[in-house]
């Protein structure tokens, strides 16, 4: 039988926590693998891959957070001819890979099993080298090792070890609202809210006509792109018609201004979402002194329009540091599309860089700011994702 081994990272994880993140972490492998049986003992997760084919589960593994490493196994019997046969196939793989030298690691959690850990390594060891002269041990570096873990439950082998993505699994860490743009910076800075755990949905702010189709369908792509990395949950992307209260601010504020004030009608908006829908942070793609709108006086500024919580995960980062990122997470060659979002339309040719919060609210104060929210709300429209693909669209019914 072939079991896939995980092992999470499991520093600060304590009693009630931990259990949390363990049941967090098989549910979200469920989800993306229907069907297969799992378990957590020792901090590890097992998982039953049952029909599953390797490369199935390793594209799930790879892009589960939780995940620290994981093997992939064969689980035999306690016959030690069993084991053996095993473990010289795992052998045969390894050495047709070229590679020549191996070590053989046995635990033994299972204290009946007769021969000792040292024993065991020690015995498969020499049947693997008398099968396959090519090969040398080496304890300290080999170029492959050959695990063996006697459990209760029998005797599971394997050869290899991949690299997880870490971080949390998603949904341990709450419900956050990603403001996501079709640039660069926004998915980069939900995946690495997925990382943290957080259970993460995303709002976009069209401006049709003046925005496309093909703008709503990047945005589109890039949240399907998001839905891989988050445990296989439902993603709810929120697409708001934004062009009325884009051209009411348009009309009615200084033009230096308009920027910062369009940034905090989304603000109000995702607020009023986040507040019916649950969503306790809201997270931008913003970053210091990239552009005009993020110098720290505007970031007050845009902020200082909602009482949430607002991440900027990528604060820090240099834009050269988030294009590799984009490359690795796949968002880059979607964000690089070349159709306008909603703001590159109504830019400022000088937006204020520094404004003050005080003479915000007041080039503001003509704007009836709940009305237009509660119309743009009104034709919200929901996509419902789920492992990348948009399942279902629906208007966003709200009592209010
Ligand atoms: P990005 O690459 O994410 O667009 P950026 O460096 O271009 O970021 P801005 O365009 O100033 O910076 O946007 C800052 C943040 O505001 C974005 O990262 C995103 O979180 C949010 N944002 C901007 N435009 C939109 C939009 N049309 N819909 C949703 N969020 C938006
Ligand atoms: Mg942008």
């Amino acid at each position: 039988m072939k079991l896939a081994i995980i092992r999470y990272g499991e520093i600060g994880l304590k009693g009630r926590n931990r259990k949390y993140f363990e049941l967090a972490l098989e549910r979200n492998i469920r989800n993306q693998l229907p069907g297969v049986r799992t378990r957590t003992t020792g901090s590890r997760v097992y998982i039953e891959t049952g029909n599953y084919v390797l490369e199935d589960v390793k594209r799930v593994l790879d892009k589960t957070f939780g995940v620290q490493n994981y093997s992939i196994g064969t689980l035999v019997g306690f016959e030690l001819d069993d084991i053996l046969s095993t473990c010289l196939e795992l052998a045969e793989t390894e050495v047709n890979k070229g590679k020549r030298s191996f070590k053989v690691e046995t635990k033994r959690a299972y204290k009946k099993f007769p021969l000792r850990s040292m024993q065991l390594s020690a015995f498969l060891g020499e049947k693997v080298l008398e099968r396959f002269p090519e090969l040398h041990v080496d304890v300290h570096n080999p170029e492959f090792t050959i695990g063996v873990e006697i459990r209760n439950r029998g005797t599971l082998l394997f050869s290899n070890k991949f690299q997880g993505s870490g971080g949390m699994p998603v949904g341990v860490s709450g419900k956050g609202l990603l403001l996501l743009s079709g640039g660069i910076d926004s998915p980069v800075a939900g995946w690495y809210m997925l990382k943290r755990g957080i259970d993460l949905h995303a709002i976009h702010f069209a401006s049709p006509p003046y925005t496309g189709e093909k703008a709503l369908e990047k945005v589109i792509d890039l949240a399907r792109l998001l839905s891989m990395y988050n445990g296989g949950r439902e993603l709810l992307l929120y697409n708001v018609a934004f062009t009325k209260t884009q051209l009411s601010i348009h009309r009615s504020v200084q033009e230096r201004y308009s920027l910062i004030i369009q940034r905090r009608a989304m603000m109000k908006i995702a607020t009023e979402i986040a507040e019916r829908e649950g969503y306790k942070a809201i997270v931008t793609g913003e970053n210091v002194g990239q552009v005009a709108s993020q110098t720290l006086e505007n970031m007050i500024a845009i902020s200082s329009a909602t009482d949430k919580l607002v991440l900027r995960p990528l604060v820090g980062f240099d834009k050269i540091d988030t294009v590799e990122m984009a490359k690795k997470i796949g968002s880059f060659e979607i964000s690089t599309r070349p159709y306008e979002d909603c703001c590159t339309v109504f830019v400022p040719k000088e937006p204020a860089t520094k404004a003050r919060v005080v003479d915000i609210l007041r080039a503001e104060k003509d704007i009836d700011f709940s009305q237009l929210i509660s119309e743009a709300i009104d034709e919200t429209k929901l996509y419902r994702i789920k492992l990348g693909q948009v399942i279902k669209v629906e208007s966003l019914e709200m009592d209010n």
